[in-house]
């Protein structure tokens, strides 16, 4: 095609100004059609892109085998909270791309450990992200100097959350409540968050164990819920009668693998988990589990 004909010339502008002026009827109507078809258009483009609802707060627990990795999607913004092992980052990969999400407002890496890290380069890599937390105790393992390459290497940092700061996804809010202090044991150093929309709330343990859940309710933090991400795949050393009658809890989501190797979800936990009247999901058992809150009250969708 020339030139000329993709140029609109003077003439054609006075044509078209002479045709409106002879018939103001007619180009009122022709003009509405094409910004009617403008507007058709760019919804059409916009339904194909994202396909997560609009309206509410949907938690996704991915089912991603012996790991952990939850997406939370509000108001056209999204987090993730870990990325599972080196295995698992292409379906982790597949289940945001297949959501339409083309952008994540946060990545959060609980700890060091690769059941939690080990998936997130293949994340970072993928999508445009803005912010990067980490715990700030952390160590040096294979997997999370591959996390902090990738994040690196997008021209990020990862960066540790102020405790008690209040952070804003979509209408949600979230805070992180621990680590209180850094541990030996590198789940105790995982990052707790709690996040709220409405009247209810999301905690997300990471892998912290009884002794760093004792430590965050002797600091006074908030840890009540309405949905739990039970801490360190359902362990026995986890979700302790004290901190489980704190939150109250009315669901509770294990994230395991089928048969795996620590025979976690441990009967400890389960049990526990049963005498507090707690709903329990398990990505091992279930898949994927997403839960729904209307801002007023949670559903398993
Ligand atoms: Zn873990």
């Amino acid at each position: 095609m020339s030139s000329k004909k993709q140029t609109i010339s003077k003439s054609d502008v006075e044509k078209t100004v002479r045709f409106a002026k002879k018939n103001p009827v007619l180009a009122v109507i022709i003009a509405l059609a094409v910004i009617g078809l403008f507007v058709y258009q760019s919804i059409a483009d916009n339904a194909d892109r994202v396909t997560v609802p609009m309206d509410g707060l949907y938690v996704h627990y991915i089912d991603v085998g012996q790991g952990d990795a939850e997406l939370v999607c509000c108001d056209g913004e999204y987090m993730l909270i870990d990325g599972s092992e080196p295995s698992a980052s292409d379906g982790l990969v597949s289940y945001i791309e297949d959501l339409g999400i083309e952008k994540l407002e946060y990545v959060i890496c609980t700890h060091d450990h690769s059941d939690h890290c080990g998936g997130l380069d293949a994340v970072i890599e993928s999508f445009e992200v803005e912010t990067v937390f980490t715990s700030p105790y952390t160590g040096d393992s294979k997997a999370y100097s591959i996390f902090l390459d990738a994040v690196e290497a997008k021209g990020l940092e990862a960066e540790s959350p102020e405790l008690g700061e209040t952070y804003k996804l979509g209408e949600a809010e979230f805070e992180f409540i621990g680590p209180v202090q850094e541990y030996d044991n590198k789940n105790d150093n995982s990052l707790v968050m709690r996040l709220s929309y409405g009247d209810t709330s999301f905690l997300f343990a990471g892998d912290m164990t009884t002794n760093a859940e004792t430590d965050l309710l002797d600091d006074g933090a908030n840890v009540k819920c309405d949905v739990l991400k039970v801490g360190h795949h359902g362990s026995s050393g986890s979700t302790g009668y004290r901190f489980l009658y704190e939150a109250e809890p009315s669901i509770g989501i294990i994230s395991c693998e089928t048969g795996n190797s620590y025979g976690h979800p441990h009967e400890e936990a389960l049990s526990r988990l049963s005498d507090a009247d707690v709903t329990v999901y398990r990505t091992d058992l279930d898949g994927s589990i997403v839960i729904f809150s209307d801002g007023m009250s949670v559903v398993k969708k």
